[in-house]
């Protein structure tokens, strides 16, 4: 059925664009010609060839029809609303906890402090483990409530039975700052939001306000522990993640526990040890902590700037001194860690109590079954929806179709140009030049890739929208700035490989959500991608190997893989849809790794 809508174009990179359609003919193996423009940048006479490719090879008709695509409706660049921005039944999460689970027969009340919490103030993989994490403590019989910020970007009709609580006072600065702590239910999991009067966490999205962060996240670590003294709340764990929450340990150590709070143990898991919350000792003195008497070399000063004037202190480390219990989010990250960087020696001191636990997904949430996000569900038993979401996507973003269709009948797809996707935060973390060098090569192997990805550097911006200008204007690439869970759901279900070249990855989300889509994973093995990808020319590890698999961190290394992996997808069409099967059944949830954290909170935990 074809059902594109003249108008407005949808915005390929941009979240508010003006587009012009000039002119559209709908019909497969006519030229498609459009022209839009942008706020920012204007592509111009874009000629999208939608006509089959000459490589799509021999024509199989008759699809299976039992892939329930109902009423599809088939996007194209230009509808008015992009495919992505449409209504969708549901915020795509089951609220639904999963109860099939077994209960842990010694039950304890763990509070998440975050910055962080997918999906209403998700950024990258924090949220999405957060969030995981909790749903499968909670299935598992624990009683686990998240603390957050109540940042003003966080869309309240995502938030079920939200409700003012407590009005309070907590301290900064030398005042006592009016906050409100609110308490409502997101996926199923109990969560106090906590708002200052103050001017914190105001702005349109989660980090980047126009506050000082650092201050805005002392005060939130300080509000927490002041909420649960005043409330009278005692949890038998303060989970606490990234330097975000990292003064709270020492607050909860060096004040609170003097005060009301004596049963909480504190667990820190650091998901990226890039950021260390770098503070001076004036800026923690405004948590009401004496600054002066963290900076030494065993309690929080950064080692680098000892000597230094101003020497500087990190909440980082001072976290990873006082906590009971510090977690990393991959055993080969732990590792790394352990060997370098300046945390390197704090870590090998406090050694006893450091463990690497392997992030899982959230297997409910990431489903392709029931994702109501994809236009069309499948599992592992019946990938064929998996091809119907590809040509999906591909006519709403105008790239070239690998298919045809015939009235309303299903399209016949020939499945030989591979669609990889890179969903990523655009940080030099993720390997930023093999991301680039991707788009290249590729092209050059006839494949097809779209970019999703979001940089906070403007740098790094204007060279993605550069390469955006001039790639997105063909019929194999698509380069969209911008964050879109919606469109990372029908991406990874679209994708015949997800690429992660990341110069170092604590643990990464990516390719494991990939691999539940039956996206196979190309990576550089690092981190915990070395934890979770396994190569398959790799004959030592045959029955592990489920992607592919490069060390370099040159264009040379990528191309290896990627050669590799094309080549399989071409030459190997029976032992693709093996692969496809093979990594959609890999066990990435977090019932396998949340008893870790169990035994962890176990061992720190008291009984008063
Ligand atoms: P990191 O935590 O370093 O960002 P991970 O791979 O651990 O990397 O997690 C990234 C998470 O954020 C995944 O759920 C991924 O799908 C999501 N994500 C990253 N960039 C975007 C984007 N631009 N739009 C939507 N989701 C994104």
């Amino acid at each position: 059925m074809e059902c594109a809508i003249m108008g407005k174009f949808c915005p390929l990179i941009l979240s508010s664009p003006r587009i012009l359609m000039v002119e559209k003919r709908n019909v497969l193996g006519i030229r498609d010609r459009f022209k839009f423009c942008s706020s920012k940048f204007k592509i111009q006479a874009l000629e999208a060839e939608t006509h089959l490719s000459s490589q799509v090879g021999a024509e199989r008709r008759g699809s299976s029809t039992d892939v329930g695509i109902g009423e599809l409706v088939w996007p194209s660049p230009s509808d008015e609303i992009p495919f992505w921005e449409k209504d969708f039944p549901s915020w795509g999460v089951s609220p639904e906890v999963p109860a099939d689970i077994n209960k842990d027969s010694d039950r304890m009340h763990i509070i998440h402090v975050t910055a962080e919490m997918a999906p209403i103030a998700k950024v990258g993989g924090l949220g999405d483990v957060v969030t995981g994490l909790a749903r499968a403590c909670l299935s598992r019989g624990h009683t686990v409530e998240i603390m957050l910020p109540f940042y003003e970007c966080i869309q309240k009709q995502q938030i079920k039975d939200l409700a003012l609580i407590t009005t309070y006072e907590s301290y900064q600065d030398g005042n006592w700052v009016l906050t409100n702590a609110y308490r409502g239910e997101v996926s199923g999991i109990p969560v106090v939001f906590i708002e200052p009067s103050n001017h914190f966490f105001k702005g349109q999205f989660v980090y980047g306000g126009s506050y000082n962060e650092l201050e805005a996240y002392l005060f939130f670590s300080r509000a927490c522990l002041e909420w649960m003294q005043v409330t009278a709340t005692q949890p038998d764990i303060i989970h606490v993640h990234e330097w975000q929450a990292g003064a709270l340990p020492l607050l909860y150590w060096d004040m609170y526990h003097y005060l009301s709070l004596k049963k909480p143990r504190i667990v820190l898991t650091i998901h990226n040890m890039e950021h260390y919350g770098e503070c001076s000792q004036e800026q923690l003195s405004k948590s009401g902590l004496d600054g002066s008497i963290y900076a030494t070399i065993d309690k929080a000063i950064d080692d680098r700037t000892i000597g230094h004037n101003p020497e500087r202190l990190s909440l980082l480390k001072g976290g990873i001194v006082y906590s009971n219990a510090v977690v990393t989010v991959s055993p080969t990250y732990l590792k790394e860690t352990l060997c370098t960087g300046w945390l390197a020696s704090t870590l090998l001191r406090n050694r006893d109590k450091y463990f690497g636990v392997l992030n899982g997904i959230d297997t409910a949430m990431w489903n392709p079954a029931t994702d109501s996000f994809l236009p069309v569900k499948f599992n592992a038993q019946k990938p064929e929806g998996k091809k119907l979401c590809k040509y999906y996507v591909q006519r709403g973003l105008g790239l070239a179709l690998e298919g045809t269709l015939d009235g309303n009948h299903l399209p016949d797809i020939a499945c030989k140009v591979p669609l990889v996707v890179c969903i990523t935060r655009l940080v030099p973390q993720k390997g930023l030049h093999l991301i680039s060098h991707a788009i290249k090569r590729v092209e050059e192997l006839g494949g097809q890739m779209v970019i999703l990805g979001k940089a906070s550097d403007v740098r790094v911006e204007r060279e993605f929208e550069g390469l955006a200008k001039l790639h997105n204007q063909g019929p194999s690439t698509r380069i969209l700035l911008m964050f879109s869970e919606e469109l990372s759901h029908m991406l990874y279900a679209a994708a015949d490989m997800v690429l992660v070249p990341s110069m170092y990855e604590p643990c990464g989300l990516s390719q494991m959500i990939g691999m539940r889509y039956g996206a196979v994973p190309v990576v550089r093995m690092t981190g915990g991608l070395a934890d979770t990808v396994f190569d398959m020319d790799d004959q030592s590890n045959h029955d592990r190997a489920n992607g592919f698999v490069f060390e370099g961190i040159d264009e040379g290394s990528l191309n290896w893989a990627l050669d590799r992996a094309f080549a399989h997808y071409r030459d190997k069409a029976d032992e693709w849809n093996g692969i496809i099967r093979k990594v959609m059944e890999v066990d990435n949830s977090w019932n396998n790794t949340a008893g870790k954290y169990v035994e962890i909170y176990n061992s720190v935990r008291v009984r008063l």
